[in-house]
Formats: C-alpha cells, structure tokens, sequence
C-alpha cells in the first residue's frame, strides 16, 4: 500500500453526486466483513478534525474496524495521523464512542452513518475517489 495520505477528492457524476469507491488496494480489504445477515442497528463514524490519532478506540474494538490514516509527510507518517472506521465491518458496539479521550466518534443509526461520513471522514485510505484508484495502482505496482 502507499505511504501516501489519500484526501478525498471525489468526482462527481451528473447528478452532481460524489463518486465514492471501496479502495480495492487497502490491507483491510484482506479482513473479514461482519457476519449476520441484518445490519447493525448504529454504526461508528470519527469526526476526524477533533481527531488526535492517539489510537485508543482501536485496542477496544472487537472486529478491528478502526484503521489508521497517516498523516501528510510521507517520511513521519505518525503526526498529524488520524483515524476512520470501515463501515461494513463495525458491529456498533459503542466501544470506540465511548473510549475516545476526545469525544470525537459518534455513533449514527445505520443509513445517516453514511451521510455523516462524507462530511465527518475527511481523509480516507479505504474509501477513494473513483478516478483514483488508477493513480493508487499505479504508485503501488508500478
Ligand atoms: S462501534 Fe465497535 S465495532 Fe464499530 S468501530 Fe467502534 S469499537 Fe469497532
Ligand atoms: S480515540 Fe478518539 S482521538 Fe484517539 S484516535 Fe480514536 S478517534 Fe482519534
């Protein structure tokens, strides 16, 4: 994977909508997605400007949900990271919401979670950019 942040730069379609894909080149990818046929009832989403990147939601989470989004210098990865959630992993156990030092995780009900993404996670390794997952293979097979 890039050592690369990846800010969302999403194009849009005619209607004017984000288009928004799953990162096919992300670790997290290799994880298993939740079991169970029926959603959960809440999901997890960082704020991620009241974000420190402490790192202590993600020891609490049960399904290692939690993945880290490294800061912009390539060569310090470790300042200024932060965090995000994959969606369809978390479990909505309410563990990170509650853990977080900064109160900075929310817990939404199923279908708003996705709304409060976009604006809430603003820098993403899982979720990109559709026109730049080219430029993600690209800089990983070259
Ligand atoms: S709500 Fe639970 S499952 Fe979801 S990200 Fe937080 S700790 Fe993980
Ligand atoms: S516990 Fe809160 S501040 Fe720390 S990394 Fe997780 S979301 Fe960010």
């Amino acid at each position: 994977m890039s050592t690369e942040n990846t800010t969302i730069n999403p194009t849009v379609n005619e209607d004017g909508e984000a288009i928004i894909v799953e990162n096919p080149f992300h670790t997290a990818r290799l994880k298993p997605k939740r079991k169970g046929k029926r959603p959960p009832k809440l999901l997890a989403v960082v704020h991620q400007s009241g974000c420190t990147g402490c790192e202590v939601c993600i020891q609490g989470c049960p399904v290692d949900s939690i993945e880290l989004v490294p800061g912009p210098n390539p060569l310090n990865p470790q300042f200024n990271q932060t965090v995000e959630i994959d969606l369809a992993r978390c479990i909505g156990c309410q563990n990170c919401s509650v853990d977080c030092p900064w109160e900075t995780i929310t817990m939404y009900e199923h279908d708003d979670a996705f709304t409060a993404w976009s604006s809430e996670t603003l820098k993403s390794e899982l979720y990109v950019a559709e026109n730049e997952v080219e430029e993600i293979k690209k800089k990983i097979i070259g």
